[in-house]
C-alpha cells in the first residue's frame, strides 16, 4: 500500500508523532516526554512504516528480553557448538569511545536488529550507568550480570570468535545457503575503525544472510555504519519504507532510542533555566580539538569569531566604545552555549561581549557548563556531563560543531539542524574557509569497508552508489544524502 507520513510539528505532541511509544511510566524518566517542550520541533518527515515497525520491535523485545524464558532458552544454546532455529536473536552491542562514539554505534547496531529481526541488547560497563533511560517499554536492553560470556570489553581485532578471523581459518563459510546447525551460536563482529579486510565482508549480503542465522552476534563498533546498510540490495526496499527520506535516520531513531536518565535531565534542567531559557536565540558552539589536527587556541578562536560573523550567527562587536546602546528590551538576545573540554574560548568570547558593545545592539550571554581537561569516558560522572552537553546543544536554534566529532553529530541531529562545521585546521592553521553549511543531516561513517562485494574487490564507497557519498568534513567517510 501506499506509504503515509506524519511530521512532528506540533509542539505539545509528547510522544512526537507516534515515533515513541506511551506505555512508559512518565516519571521513571522525565527527559523522554519533556525533551519537546525545550527542543525545536522536527519538521522531518517520520513514515508510518518506521512507526509501525517500531511497535512491532516493541513487541519482540518484550518477548525476548532479559529475564523471560526465551531468553533463557537463548542463553542455553551458547552451550553447545552451533546455531539453532530460535524465536529470539539477538545483537549485541559493546561499547567503544566517547559518548558520541557510543550513540551512533547502538543507533547504527539498532538498525542492524531492525533488518534482522534481532534484540538489541547492550553490555552496560560502569560509566554507562544512569546515563540513559530504558528505550523499550516493560522491558531491559541490559545484559543481566550472570550474563555466561565474560569479559565483552575484552573482544578486539583477531579475537578466535570473530567473523574475520573464522572466515580467515574456514572455520566459517560466507556461503548464503549454509545451514543454521553448520554456524556458532555465537559470533563476534569486529567493525571498529581498524577492522580487517575479512572483517569488512559483514557489509556484504551473503555475509549478512550468514550472520542472520547465528543466534548472538556481538558487535564493537566506534562507527555510525547505517550508510553500509543502505548499500546491502536485500534491505533496500525495507529501508526505503523506514526512511523514505534517507537523511534522517539517525534524527530519528535518536530521538527515540535516547533519554537522559533523571539525573542528567536535572542537570540539563536546570542549567537551561538557569542560563539558556530566557534568551531570544540560542547558539549553540561545540569546540573539540583533535590531536590529529592541532590548533593554537587563538587561531581557533578567531576561526570560530569569523565563521559566526560571516554567517550572522554572531553579531560584530563596536571596534570602539562610544556610547551604550540604548536597549529596547532589557532581555538578552542571544545565549551562546559553548561546549568545550577548554576554558579559554569561553573565556576568550565572554570577555569580547563584555567588553564591547554590538554593532546590532543584541546582548550576547556566553556560557559553558563545565570545562572538564580531557576526555574520561571511563568515569560516570563525566560521561553525565557530556551527555547534558550534548542535549542542551540540540536545545539549539543555531549550531556551530567541529569537523569528524561524533558529539558534533549527535548534538546537531538531535536538534534537526545542518550545522556550520568549522572546518578543520591545516597545518596548525584555521583555512581561509573558516566554516560551512553541512549538506547532510546524517552523521558521517568515518570507516568504511571500500570493498565491491558483487565484484569482489576493493572499492570506494563513496562511489557505488548514488545516495551515499564521501563527508564534506571527513574525506574518507561516507554518508547518506
Ligand atoms: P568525538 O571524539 O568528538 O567524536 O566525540 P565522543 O563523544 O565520541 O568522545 C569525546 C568525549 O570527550 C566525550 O564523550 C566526552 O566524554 C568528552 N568531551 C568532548 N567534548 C566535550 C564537551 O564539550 N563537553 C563535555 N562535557 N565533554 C566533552
Amino acid at each position: 500500500g501506499e506509504a503515509s507520513f506524519v511530521t512532528v510539528a506540533e509542539p505539545n505532541d509528547k510522544l512526537l508523532g507516534g515515533l515513541l511509544s506511551h506505555d512508559f511510566d512518565e516519571q521513571s524518566c522525565l527527559s523522554r516526554y519533556q525533551s519537546i517542550l525545550y527542543r525545536n520541533p522536527s519538521h522531518h518527515i517520520l513514515s508510518s512504516y518506521l512507526i509501525s515497525k517500531l511497535r512491532k520491535y516493541e513487541a519482540l523485545h518484550k518477548k525476548c528480553g532479559p529475564g523471560t524464558p526465551l531468553f533463557r532458552k537463548s542463553l542455553e544454546q551458547l552451550k553447545h557448538n552451533h546455531s539453532a532455529e530460535l524465536e529470539c536473536n539477538y545483537a549485541l552491542w559493546t561499547p567503544n569511545g566517547g559518548l558520541g562514539n557510543r550513540m551512533l554505534s547502538i543507533a547504527s547496531v539498532f538498525l542492524y536488529a531492525l533488518l534482522n529481526n534481532k534484540v538489541l541488547l547492550i553490555h552496560e560497563t560502569d560509566d554507562l550507568v544512569d546515563i540513559f533511560c530504558e528505550p523499550f517499554p516493560g522491558t531491559s536492553w541490559v545484559i543481566p550480570k550472570d550474563f555466561p560470556i565474560k569479559d565483552l570489553q575484552n573482544f578486539h581485532r583477531g579475537n578466535q570468535q570473530s567473523y574475520g578471523e573464522m572466515l580467515g581459518k574456514h572455520s566459517i563459510s560466507n556461503n548464503a545457503t549454509i545451514p543454521m546447525e553448520s554456524l556458532p551460536p555465537f559470533v563476534y563482529a569486529h567493525l571498529r575503525y581498524d577492522y580487517t579486510h575479512l572483517d569488512r565482508l559483514f557489509y556484504c549480503s551473503d555475509d549478512q544472510s550468514v550472520l542472520r542465522k547465528v543466534n548472538w552476534v556481538l558487535i564493537r563498533t566506534d562507527n555510525y555504519f547505517v550508510p553500509a546498510l543502505f548499500m546491502i540490495p536485500e534491505y533496500e526496499d525495507e529501508l526505503r519504507r523506514m526512511f523514505p527520506n534517507g537523511e534522517t535516520v539517525f534524527h530519528h531513531l535518536g530521538r527515540y532510542l535516547f533519554h537522559p536518565s533523571n539525573t542528567v535531565w536535572g542537570m540539563i534542567i536546570r542549567y537551561h533555566e538557569s542560563y539558556l531559557a530566557k534568551a531570544k536565540e540560542r547558539v549553540g558552539v561545540q569546540i573539540r580539538i583533535f590531536s590529529w589536527a592541532p590548533i593554537p587556541s587563538d587561531g581557533l578562536f578567531d576561526q570560530i569569531i569569523r565563521c559566526a560573523q560571516d554567517k550572522n550567527i554572531l553579531p560584530a562587536i563596536n571596534p570602539k566604545e562610544t556610547e551604550s546602546p540604548s536597549l529596547e528590551e532589557p532581555t538578552e538576545s542571544k545565549a551562546i552555549l559553548v561546549a568545550s573540554l577548554h576554558y579559554e574560548y569561553y573565556e576568550k568570547m565572554k570577555k569580547m561581549y563584555y567588553e564591547h558593545s554590538t554593532v546590532t545592539g543584541e546582548t550576547v550571554g556566553v556560557y559553558q557548563p563545565t570545562h572538564e581537561g580531557q576526555q574520561q569516558t571511563e568515569k560516570q560522572s563525566h560521561n553525565q556531563k557530556a551527555l547534558a552537553e550534548i542535549w542542551l546543544l540540540s536545545f539549539s536554534d543555531v549550531l556551530i560543531t567541529t569537523a569528524a566529532s561524533t558529539f558534533g553529530y549527535v548534538s546537531s541531529d538531535l536538534a534537526g539542524l545542518k550545522p556550520w562545521v568549522l572546518s578543520a585546521p591545516e597545518n596548525r592553521k584555521a583555512p581561509d574557509i573558516a566554516c560551512r553549511r553541512a549538506f547532510t543531516l546524517e552523521p558521517c561513517f568515518h570507516s568504511p569497508p571500500n570493498f565491491d562485494c558483487r565484484a569482489k574487490r576493493n572499492a570506494d564507497t563513496g562511489n557505488l552508489v548514488r545516495h551515499v557519498t564521501h563527508c564534506v568534513d571527513w574525506k574518507k567517510g561516507v554518508t547518506l544524502i
